[in-house]
């Protein structure tokens, strides 16, 4: 496929980068995911605005305009003739001799490239099961780093487990899943936790809230537990890839009746309009 290097689409096999780059050794770089339904960028403005943030959070310097560089994501989709699909972005500190200060030349590394990937129907119908694992990530989890050790780690022991994802908790505070964000539905409120340090801000996160103001469907933003996880009507996972996928077990124990609930359901319908307004 055709690959974002730097200012330039090139072919794969023209994109070089050393081993020598931060991002290779300390998984010095931010990176985001887009979302492409029909040959668009479905929330592209948010994306950069968090892209903008972790760079300005971990001092690394954007290489190019966002304005710029959105249009230049728009250009690899196009060149992929992508529809349906994901836009993999990341930009690291750049090419230096491993030593951990910021290198004084080195330029940051930015490339982006796409893959097809259908939508995950199945899993929005029927639901995934999840297990809990304590959450042992740093204190920044906001940033959107390529520091995806934990993440990695805690996707497979879900995996081992016969399970789709984990949900993560500090001392019995539910967090989020390892790709995701997860919201409980209490007596028809939803309760997510609040965008802090300890979540990733999820773009769809973020929708799911203002779907549900739209749909005039309470929604609160404050730490809840595993046993209020456990004790929820429904619930349901968020994520760029996962988009609104229900929780059906959590660690084994059934959740509401098994399957996705009637608000779970009012927002995957949401959704649905606002992929096809796109
Ligand atoms: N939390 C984590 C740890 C993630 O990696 C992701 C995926 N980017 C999310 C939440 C969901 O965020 P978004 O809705 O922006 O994809």
């Amino acid at each position: 496929g055709v690959y974002l290097y730097q200012n330039r689409l090139l072919p794969q096999e023209e994109v070089h980068i050393s081993p020598e780059d931060r991002g290779y050794y300390f998984g010095d770089g931010i990176y985001e995911v887009f979302r492409v339904y029909n040959g668009r960028l479905y929330e592209a403005d948010a994306h950069m605005r968090r892209l903008q943030k972790s760079a300005a959070d971990v001092r690394i310097e954007l290489p190019s305009e966002p304005e710029q560089l959105l249009h230049q994501l728009v250009e690899l989709v196009a060149a992929n003739r992508l529809t349906e699909g994901t836009v993999y972005l990341q930009i690291t500190r750049g090419e230096a001799s491993r030593s951990h200060p910021f290198p004084k030349a080195a330029a940051p590394v930015l490339m982006a490239f796409t893959n097809v990937l259908p939508r995950p129907l199945a899993a929005v119908q029927s639901g995934i099961s999840i297990v809990s694992m304590d959450d042992i990530r740093w204190l920044r989890c906001d940033l959107k780093t390529l520091n995806l050790l934990p993440n990695v780690l805690a996707k497979q022991h879900a995996l081992d487990r016969g399970a789709g994802d984990v949900v993560m908790h500090r001392g019995g505070t539910v967090t989020e899943c390892s790709a995701s964000n997860i919201m409980i539905v209490m007596g028809g409120r939803i309760v997510t936790h609040p965008a802090n340090n300890l979540i990733l801000h999820g773009i769809t996160r973020a929708v799911v809230l203002r779907l549900a103001n739209e749909l005039e469907i309470a929604a609160e933003e404050r730490p809840f537990t595993l046993s209020e996880l456990m004790e929820a009507d429904e619930v349901f996972i968020t994520g760029t890839t996962a988009e609104i996928t229900p929780v059906i077990a959590v660690d084994g124990a059934t959740i509401g009746g098994g399957t996705s609930g009637p608000v779970t359901r009012k927002l995957q319908q949401a959704f649905e309009r606002s992929i096809e307004a796109l």
